[in-house]
C-alpha cells in the first residue's frame, strides 16, 4: 500500500506530536503548498509560525516542497528553518540529503502533507512514516490537478478495501 497514510488528520493542528515524539521521531518535513499555506498565500499565519516555534523545541523541522526557490525560502526564512525547494518529490534526492545532514535515520523523519502521489509517495519511497492532512483548500495548482486525479482514484480503491476514506481520521 504505497501511498497509504500511517496517520491522517484534518489539518497540521490535529496532528499528535507528543505521540510522534514517543515513537522517537526527531525530524518533521513539511510540505508547503495547502499544507502549511494556502497555494496563493505569501507569508506564513500566525497560528503556523506559533506551531513551528513550538515543534522546533522538539523535533528538526524542515520544509521540503516541488514549489520554486522564491516561494519556498520567504516560508522557509520567515519560519526559520531549512527549506528545499524545487523538490521534485515523490524524488527522494532531499531526503538524501536531510538524512546525512543531520544524521538520521528513516525511522527518525515523517513527512506531512496533503498529496499521496508527491508527500506520501516520498513516505513511501524514503520508508518513513507518512502523516497525511486534508489541503487546505480546494484551489491547486495547475500541475496539481493530474496528481489529484491519479489520487481520486487511489483513494477509491483503498476506500473499497476500507483502508482510507476521506474525512475518517486517525492515527
Ligand atoms: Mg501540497
Amino acid at each position: 500500500m504505497k501511498y497509504l497514510p500511517d496517520i491522517y488528520k484534518k489539518n497540521i493542528f490535529d496532528i499528535n506530536y507528543n505521540k510522534l515524539k514517543k515513537k522517537d521521531i526527531k525530524c518533521l518535513i513539511f510540505d508547503l503548498d495547502n499544507t502549511l499555506a494556502l497555494i496563493d498565500s505569501n507569508r506564513a499565519e500566525d497560528n503556523v509560525k506559533k506551531l513551528i516555534t513550538d515543534l522546533k523545541k522538539s523535533f528538526i523541522v524542515v520544509i521540503v516542497s516541488n514549489s520554486p526557490k522564491r516561494r519556498v525560502s520567504s516560508f522557509g526564512k520567515a519560519l526559520e528553518v531549512d527549506y528545499y525547494p524545487f523538490a521534485l518529490k515523490p524524488n527522494i534526492r532531499t531526503l538524501k540529503k536531510i538524512k546525512s545532514k543531520y544524521n538520521l535515520e528513516s525511522c527518525d523523519i515523517a513527512i506531512i502533507g496533503d498529496q499521496f502521489i508527491t508527500d506520501m509517495g516520498y513516505g513511501h519511497k524514503g520508508k518513513i512514516t507518512k502523516i497525511f492532512v486534508d489541503p487546505l483548500a480546494v484551489k491547486d495548482l495547475k500541475i496539481t490537478n493530474i496528481n489529484r486525479y491519479l489520487e481520486g482514484k487511489i483513494m477509491s480503491k483503498y476506500s473499497k478495501n476500507n483502508l482510507f476514506k476521506k474525512g475518517k481520521y486517525y492515527g
